[in-house]
């Protein structure tokens, strides 16, 4: 069974364009947190020159000549408009692997034509009709293939977003297209040795001989070889593998040098890490925090400090009251912090939950659990933060940065665009 590489053409920008359909088809920049560099582009910014990673005071000026729209990072959207579009994918297919926020490795079996046009025709429209999102997918024999096949959607204009590698007939030719550099799982010092062995597309990386891979890169160049041979040796993971560590963390708007503030920080980040985990069905066993200095200061400074809990966790209070206790192990009055954060570490299904005999605080099913979920329910409904807890302190100012946030169009009542027909 073939595999397909599903991925959605400028992710970010493409859901910033679908719940605002003022900026589609216009130059449209996204900022990381703080708004600080590009992370981002439509289509249209690309060709009109904006690099990726550039800090944004740099091309203001840039940008406002060429009339480009700015967004700040939205991830509660993104993370929202990937769920729809995952979902989408799997009616669609017979296996799934969701890959990242915004591709997907599906199985999908031929037709007896063994033209998979229509199917990939189908999901294309559907995507487009229900989110706005713009997607491209390549067909190939294992992993390598499908993405290789998904470059070449995106690149060769006249295939329309759609390129299966496994019915051509000269496949050599469409190898030869693709540089090296943008073979799956060649990194830039990869690609560099290629170069100086004279190897510069996919179709030489093929045929190129193996001994001589696999003497610099072992097993891995020899997988990749074969690979890109159409032989599956990347396995699929239908399921996804359950994480073992959440981590919260974020730069500051602003340094701060008070441990009040830093209680407010910690105490918002371990809220959020509690929220993951009880999306994940998981309980934490230990809680880290950490705090650290900008890399540019002449006295750099970085600490942390661990707790292991009596028993694994994921209410927000026990949480709560164990990352809090650990805040005077790292905070030191003489440093500006830039950065903290909060790691819930070795993390268990809480169906296997195993509950201490002597403990009380069990929370499966008691009154305890309700209030929990319905904090949650409540945030999820009317967005984040209707409900809090007061450690999270009032004023904030510490918070990251977003002037040019899009509405939560997807995720947020209040937010939903009211149409008038
Ligand atoms: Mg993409």
């Amino acid at each position: 069974m073939p595999i397909a590489l599903v991925d959605s053409n400028n992710f970010y920008a493409a859901c910033e364009q679908s719940i605002d359909p003022s900026i589609a088809n216009r130059p449209l920049v996204i900022l990381s947190n703080n708004d600080g560099c590009v992370i981002a582009r439509s289509a249209e910014a690309r060709a009109m020159g904006v690099s990726m990673g550039q800090p944004y005071f740099k091309i203001r000026h840039q940008l406002e000549r060429i009339g480009a729209e700015i967004r700040s990072s939205n991830y509660t959207l993104y993370a929202d408009m990937s769920q729809r579009l995952m979902s989408i994918i799997e009616a669609n297919c017979e296996e799934i692997e969701a890959y990242s926020i915004d591709e997907a490795f599906v199985k999908i079996s031929r037709p007896s034509n063994d033209i998979l046009m229509t199917w990939a025709r189908r999901l294309r429209e559907i995507t487009y009709q229900r989110l706005s999102l713009p997607i491209a997918i390549g067909i190939g024999e294992s992993k390598s293939q499908a993405k290789l096949a998904n470059h070449l959607a995106k690149t060769i204009t006249s295939c329309s977003g759609i390129f299966d590698l496994g019915i051509e007939n000269d496949q050599d030719y469409f190898l030869k297209q693709v540089e090296v550099r943008n073979v799956w799982g060649v990194g830039p010092k990869f690609a560099h040795w290629c170069h100086i062995h004279g190897i510069h597309n996919a179709l030489q990386l093929r045929d190129m001989p193996s001994n001589k891979l696999k003497k610099k890169f072992g097993v891995k160049g020899i997988r990749l070889q074969d690979e890109l041979k159409g032989h599956r040796c990347i396995n699929f993971l239908s399921q996804a593998i359950p994480k073992k560590e959440a981590c919260v963390s974020n730069s500051l708007s602003r340094p701060i040098d008070s441990i009040g503030e830093l209680r407010e920080i910690i105490a918002t980040h371990t809220i959020r890490a509690s929220e993951k985990l009880r999306e994940h069905n998981q309980n934490a066993t230990s809680i880290t925090i950490f705090v650290r200095t900008s890399f540019y200061t002449p006295n750099f400074y970085s600490q942390s400090a661990t707790q292991r809990l009596e028993l694994p966790s994921n209410d927000t209070r026990v949480l709560l009251r164990a990352a809090l206790s650990l805040t005077t192990k790292v905070f030191h009055p003489n440093y500006l912090l830039i950065k903290a954060g909060v790691i819930m570490q070795k993390l268990l299904s809480a169906d296997y939950l195993q509950l201490n005999l002597l403990s009380t605080n069990e929370l499966k099913g008691s009154k305890d659990e309700s209030l929990i979920k319905a904090i949650d329910n409540l945030n999820k409904r009317y967005g984040r933060d209707t409900v809090y807890w007061a450690a999270c302190g009032i004023n904030r100012k510490w918070k990251i940065r977003r002037s040019y946030l899009s509405a939560l169009a997807t995720t947020r009542l209040s937010d939903i665009p009211i149409v008038r027909a």
